[in-house]
């Protein structure tokens, strides 16, 4: 238990290095926007201890304004998609590929990405997860390529909800990824909707 507290303070520590050195991030393409609308990084959010990632892919408005991973209409979304399989937001740990907001929530450019993904790396390392649920295209091409996954890529459409188990890195435990359609792709797109819900239903044996 006392080793766990430990480890559990460590990580706490780890994560707010994280933070500062995103606050400090000038060398970004999007730190000019974020200093110049009073924005915040977004670092992540939730149990660092949890045993279930999600990846997004950029702060909104709304997220950018607060500091606060999917706090908009995506991320109501997010909380009933939580609810639906009986988990709590502040069980699971939330965050993105890009820690800025993009102007008019663009797509991620490669370069940003480039950028903020040693950032996530990072975050991976320090949570060490069981399963990584990533949310839209961006975080999944990011992952699975990652994770030594890029020969089983395709587009989201036809792999959301499917198990990759790829093999350990070096020195690290198992991981399971979850590609996941984005939450605020399918918000008025019942089809969509429907399939988020269905899909979600994998994480359950993660709780
Ligand atoms: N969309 C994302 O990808 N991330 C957020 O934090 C909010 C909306």
């Amino acid at each position: 238990m006392a080793e766990q507290k430990m480890d559990s303070d460590q990580r706490t520590e780890q994560l707010k290095a994280v933070r500062d050195e995103l606050l400090a991030l000038k060398s970004s393409p999007l730190y000019e926007y974020r200093q110049s609308n009073g924005y915040f990084p977004v670092a992540g959010q939730g149990d660092h201890y949890s045993r279930i990632m999600f990846i997004g892919e950029a702060p909104g408005r709304n997220e950018a304004e607060t500091g606060r991973p999917f706090c908009g209409a995506a991320g109501k979304l997010l909380d009933q998609l939580l609810d639906s399989i009986g988990i709590k937001r502040e069980d699971v740990y939330i965050t993105n590929i890009l820690k800025d907001r993009p102007p008019e929530n663009r797509d991620p450019l490669p370069e940003e990405i480039q950028i903020y993904a040693p950032f996530l790396d990072r975050q991976i390392k320090i949570i060490n997860p069981q399963v990584i649920a990533t949310l839209g295209r961006f975080s999944m091409e990011y992952i699975m390529k990652k994770f030594g996954l890029a020969s089983q890529l395709k587009p989201i459409s036809q792999i959301h909800g499917q198990v990759f188990k790829p093999n350990p890195l070096l020195g690290e435990k198992p991981i399971t990824i979850v590609p996941l359609y984005h939450p605020a792709a399918v918000i008025y797109n019942q089809r969509l909707k429907d399939f988020l819900f269905k899909d979600f239903e994998v994480l359950k044996p993660f709780k």
